[in-house]
């Protein structure tokens, strides 16, 4: 069966000459879908019930079911969903007084494997199609009724592991959904093969990079990858992503209480930030139970920020969202098994 969201107009066309549909449906079709976030060939009731049959019998909108939602105080809502094969992912839905993120996973599992993280602690399972990433987008519209501004590629999942189908994700964002490839952040743990192949694919979304450590040692004690991942190789394939694309990166650092939180720690940081012309964002750790990570203070989160700030390094604080109710980053996990 083909798959709605991966078809690119002409391959659309095709298919709607081959069932001998006009090729004005094709419009309708995407209204539906984008437009109207149509979850079922149903509801799309201009089109003929003997096309809409047909559509139902080659066409896959890859819609997920809701399996489970919380919702936090603050109006976070953490959306568990099921995909066809019944594997589960989770998304986030984030409303701030300026913008509306959805933040999307890429992967059922993750096989990074980093030390403090939820979304691996069941393994790998698959990759996640376009259609799957973006139904989590249209999926939230749907269900809150708001339209969404930005997105953040920080769910379950190492982007660059699925480098293909997030990429084309961006693009059906972007041209379909109308969100600028400008609000669009995708994180990674730092695939350096990855960083340099996207490079070369020039994307205008902001890459984040999963730093956590300014050290090569500790680093790897982390994030596994970082053995075959060196600070080193990934500082080069940085410089090469700024030099092909003219886009600052952002550096992600997860805030482990007495792990990585010393003031030698912020000032080597302080210094990689500022050879790649970063902005740097701290992320104060959300526990993940079974984890042997604390929270810092909010002391030592500031004292950490101000060694940067006083070095000239942009440096911003993720907000805290959801933690409360498991929705936070680092605490969606993959479900799929018991
Ligand atoms: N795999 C990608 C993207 C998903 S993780 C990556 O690692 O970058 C998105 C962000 O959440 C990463 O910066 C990750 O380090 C962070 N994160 C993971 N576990 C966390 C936790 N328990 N608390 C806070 N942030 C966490
Ligand atoms: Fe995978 Fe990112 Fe979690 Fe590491 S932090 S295990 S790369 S999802």
């Amino acid at each position: 069966m083909l798959k709605y969201h991966s078809l690119s107009e002409e391959e659309t066309a095709a298919l709607l000459a081959e069932l001998q549909a006009p090729s004005f449906r094709a419009g309708q079709l995407r209204d539906w879908v984008y437009g109207h976030k149509a979850a079922s060939f149903d509801e799309m009731t201009n089109l003929p019930k003997g096309l809409r049959e047909s559509l139902k019998d080659s066409l896959d909108l890859e819609t997920p079911e809701c399996a489970d939602r919380t919702e936090a105080d603050d109006g976070t809502c953490k959306y568990l969903l099921r995909l066809g094969d019944g594997a589960l992912i989770e998304c986030v839905y984030l409303p701030y007084s300026d913008r509306r993120s959805v933040c999307v996973s890429t992967q059922v599992g993750c096989a990074v494997g980093c030390a403090f993280c939820a979304s691996c602690l069941n393994g790998f399972v698959r990759n996640l199609t376009c259609g799957e990433i973006v139904n989590q987008i249209l999926f939230v519209e749907r269900e809150t009724g708001e339209r969404i501004s930005h997105v953040v590629f920080m769910g379950i999942g190492e982007p660059l592991h699925n480098i293909e189908q997030v990429t084309r994700a961006c693009g059906v964002i972007n041209k379909r959904l109308g969100i600028s490839q400008r609000r669009i952040t995708v994180s990674t743990s730092g695939i350096v093969s990855g960083i340099r192949r996207l490079a070369d694919l020039q994307p205008e979304f902001t890459l984040a990079l999963s730093l956590h450590s300014p050290f090569q040692e500790q680093r790897q004690q982390l994030i596994p990858i970082a053995r075959r991942n060196t600070l080193e190789d990934i500082e080069s394939a940085c410089a090469y992503y700024f030099e092909r694309t003219g886009r600052r990166i952002t550096l992600e650092y997860l805030l482990l209480d007495g792990v990585n939180t010393s003031g030698e720690a912020a000032e080597a940081l302080a210094g990689i930030a500022r050879r790649l012309k970063a902005h740097v964002n701290l992320i104060p750790y959300n526990p993940v139970e079974g984890k042997p990570f604390r929270r810092p203070s909010g002391r030592t989160v500031s004292s950490f920020a101000a060694i940067l700030g006083e070095r000239g390094v942009p440096v911003t604080q993720r907000l805290e969202r959801g933690s409360k109710k498991g929705a936070a980053c680092g605490q969606l996990r993959n479900m799929s098994k018991p």
